[in-house]
């Protein structure tokens, strides 16, 4: 049976598996709510959204995804406050970037009605699926696929935007040394690296996994032509700390514009550190390593919000960062995470109360 909320057509579970979570001891991305948002496109439009039990989808064997790769996602995340309070972080954000992926991956563009309504109606019904607890969120998994069918090289005529939710706690546990990458690229300039296209992960998980094999947990991706400057880390923008200064690359066709790298930009400065936005050599930042500068060294996505890197190898060598009482990483973390979970103010207005 069905009902409406936000005129939105809701199926809800006749069997929740609330119960069987354990949410004092979440994972990252491994149990999924109750509910998910479904929309499909047919027939060149987007057909109104509906919210039905997380379940299995049907494929044809012959559907686009599975031959060419056409698939776009984004994450993000919700939080509730100490009041119940749910709130998101710059979702216009996360709805722009997955238009701008669905674009270059020739997919057709989302209405903002269905991902917003659509998700809000999704939180609605699976908040009691938003943890409360400090370091735990709704991660959130909207995506677009493929599903129409045909063997020939061209889009398909036929996709699905499908939004799925898991409760989930933090993303890393503890400092990650990292490999920095000169043999293998994860982007290119005019290809795909700016767009959270599937294959892009896809192709970074074998590169990453010869890291591993050598005793680093991620890998540090430089430019694809020279393989001299940093441009991200794993699937994070990377940010470097000289001195009291705080580096970080400029977005391009090869970076990901990364909303956490934006945020932390911003806060960044309003605490007046000084950021610099601008290309970085490997070889400055061994040099910084090296004469004692380089202070710190992390990741920002929405997953881990701030990843410290302990350390980093580069041509045979390691190199590693001095262990700071205090940090920009941590206090950085604190503010944005603040922010995010309704504990401060939020001068900024990144906070959107569902
Ligand atoms: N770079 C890549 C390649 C990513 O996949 C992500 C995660 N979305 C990021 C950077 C960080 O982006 P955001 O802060 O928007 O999560």
């Amino acid at each position: 049976m069905s009902v409406l909320i936000n005129d939105i057509e809701v199926v809800k579970t006749e069997t929740s598996k609330i119960n069987d979570i354990d949410f004092d001891n979440l994972k990252f991305g491994q149990v999924y709510s109750d509910h998910m948002l479904v929309c499909d496109y047919e027939n060149g439009a987007w057909k109104a959204p509906k919210v039905m039990p997380y379940q299995n989808i049907s494929l044809e064997p012959s559907a686009k995804i599975f031959h060419y790769g056409q698939s776009v996602f984004e994450g993000m995340k919700a939080y509730k406050d100490a009041d119940g309070g749910v709130w998101l972080f710059r979702p216009m954000e996360n709805f722009n970037r997955l238009n701008i992926s669905s674009k270059r991956l020739a997919i057709p563009e989302i209405p903002e009605a269905y991902f917003l309504d659509g998700l809000k109606t999704l939180l609605e019904v699976d908040q009691d699926w938003i943890p409360q607890k400090e370091g735990s969120s709704l991660y959130i998994r909207p995506f677009v696929f493929a599903s129409g069918t045909g063997l020939h090289a061209s889009p398909a005529n036929a996709y699905k935007f499908i939004i799925c939710t898991a409760p989930s706690g933090s993303y890393f546990s503890g400092k990650v040394k990292v490999l920095i990458e000169t043999k293998y690229s994860r982007s290119a300039n005019g290809g795909v690296g700016y767009a959270k296209a599937g294959g892009n992960y896809a192709g970074q998980f074998y590169p990453t996994q010869l890291a591993i094999d050598k005793g680093y947990q991620q890998v540090i991706w430089t430019d694809d032509t020279s393989h001299e400057y940093i441009e991200e880390a794993g699937a994070m923008n990377v940010f470097i700390r000289i001195n009291d200064t705080l580096i970080t690359s400029p977005t391009s066709d090869r970076i990901l514009d990364g909303i956490t790298r934006k945020s932390l930009i911003d806060l960044a400065r309003s605490k007046g550190i000084n950021v610099e936005v601008r290309k970085i050599k490997v070889s400055e930042l061994v040099e910084a390593a090296e004469n004692g500068s380089l202070k710190e060294l992390f990741g920002a996505g929405t997953a881990a919000v701030i990843s410290p890197i302990a350390g980093f190898g580069y041509q045979g060598k390691d190199y590693e960062l001095p262990e700071l009482k205090e940090t920009y990483a941590s206090s950085l973390k604190k503010a944005i995470t603040d922010i995010q979970t309704n504990k401060a103010e939020d001068p900024f207005g990144w906070r959107y109360k569902v």
